[in-house]
C-alpha cells in the first residue's frame, strides 16, 4: 500500500511536541551500570530511534488504504525492460513520504545467511545484501508483482531479474544461473523465479539481492530480518531524508566480502587454511576457535 503525503510539516511539529513526553518517560529506563558519558550516548541513540519511530507512526496514521496497485500510482507508464534504474535523470519526483506494505513477503532464498551487507566497498558502492546459496538453488519472489527485466551483465549482476511489486518496491536478484520467468510475467509472492548461481562479478555462489524505490536502493536489512526469516515491519515508511541518512551510515563502513567453508570429511584446520591461502592463526581468529579444536563435519567456517 503506497500513499503520498503532503502535510509533512504538521507531522514533524506534532512529533516534536509529543517527543518531549516520550523522552521524559524514557529516562527512567537507563540503569546505573554505565558511566555518565556512556549513559548520555545511549540516551541520544534512544532519542533518535524514538523520534524516527514516532514520525513513522504518525505518517502511518495518515495513510488511507486506497489503491489496489500502489506501484501504478508511483511508476505510472514508466516501463523499461533493459535498465536497472530508468528513473533517475527523468522528471520523476520522489514522494515526501511513502508507506509500503510488507506484510506479505517471502524469503528470496531458503535457509540462508548474509555474506555481505549494503554499503561502501571502497570506490564501488554495494547496493544490496549478499545471501549465501549453492548453484541451482531456487530463488523466490520476495513480493507479488511483475517481471520488468531479465538480463545479463558480464561485469556486474551476471544473469539478473528485476521484479516490480504491487506494493511499490522493485527487487533485484543477481548472479543467477537460470531464469524461470520472462519479462512481463505476473508473479505471486514466493513463486520460484530463477536458479541461483555465480555469474557476473561474483567470487562464489550467492544471491545479490536489492530493494529499490523509483530506482533508489535502500538497505534490504531495514525491511528483512534474514536470520529469522521475517520482515522487521508490516509497513515500511520511506522518505528522501531517511534515504540520505541511511546512505551516510552505510558509507562509513566498508563492506568486505565474507566467504564460508563447510567442513567435509578429512578436513583439518591446516588443510582449510591452505586452501584459502591464510594462516592457521588467522583462520582460528576469524572463527574464534583454538587451533586444537576438533572440527565437525558440516560445520561452517569463515575463511575471509
Ligand atoms: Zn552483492
Amino acid at each position: 500500500m503506497v500513499t503520498k503525503l503532503k502535510p509533512v510539516q504538521h507531522i514533524l511539529i506534532a512529533a516534536g511536541s509529543l517527543f518531549i513526553i516520550v523522552n521524559t518517560a524514557s529516562s527512567q529506563v537507563i540503569t546505573n551500570k554505565h558511566t555518565s558519558a556512556h549513559k548520555n550516548l545511549l540516551a541520544t541513540q534512544d532519542d533518535i530511534k524514538k523520534e524516527i519511530a514516532l514520525v513513522d507512526s504518525l505518517i502511518l496514521s495518515y495513510y488511507q488504504q486506497s489503491e489496489e496497485n500502489p506501484a501504478e500510482d508511483l511508476y505510472g507508464d514508466e516501463w523499461d525492460s533493459k535498465r536497472v534504474d530508468p528513473y533517475s535523470g527523468k522528471e520523476i519526483e520522489l514522494p515526501n513520504s511513502l508507506v509500503i506494505d510488507c506484510s506479505t513477503f517471502s524469503m528470496p532464498v531458503n535457509k540462508t545467511y548474509i555474506t555481505s551487507n549494503f554499503g561502501s566497498r571502497g570506490r564501488r558502492f554495494h547496493y544490496g545484501t549478499d545471501l549465501k546459496l549453492e548453484v541451482g538453488d531456487t530463488v523466490y519472489a520476495a513480493f507479488s508483482g511483475k517481471v520488468r527485466v531479465c538480463n545479463y551483465e558480464a561485469r556486474g549482476y551476471g544473469y539478473y531479474v528485476i521484479l516490480r511489486h504491487h506494493n511499490g518496491f522493485e527487487t533485484i536478484y543477481g548472479h543467477l544461473s537460470d531464469f524461470l520467468v520472462t519479462e512481463g510475467n505476473e508473479i505471486e509472492v514466493g513463486q520460484p523465479i530463477a536458479l541461483g548461481g555465480n555469474t557476473g562479478r561474483s567470487t562464489g555462489p550467492h544471491l545479490h539481492f536489492e530493494v529499490r524505490i523509483l530506482g533508489k536502493a535502500i538497505n534490504p536489512v531495514d525491511v528483512f530480518d534474514f536470520e529469522n526469516e521475517v520482515t522487521h515491519v508490516d509497513n515500511y515508511v520511506f522518505s528522501p531524508q531517511k534515504l540520505a541518512q541511511e546512505r551516510k551510515i552505510a558509507e562509513k563502513y566498508t563492506q568486505k566480502r565474507v566467504s564460508y567453508y563447510k567442513v567435509r570429511k578429512g578436513d583439518t584446520i591446516n588443510t582449510i587454511a591452505r586452501k584459502y591461502g591464510i594462516t592457521v592463526s588467522r583462520l582460528c581468529k576469524l572463527n574464534n576457535i583454538s587451533s586444537k579444536k576438533t572440527l565437525q563435519i558440516g560445520q561452517r567456517l569463515r575463511c575471509s
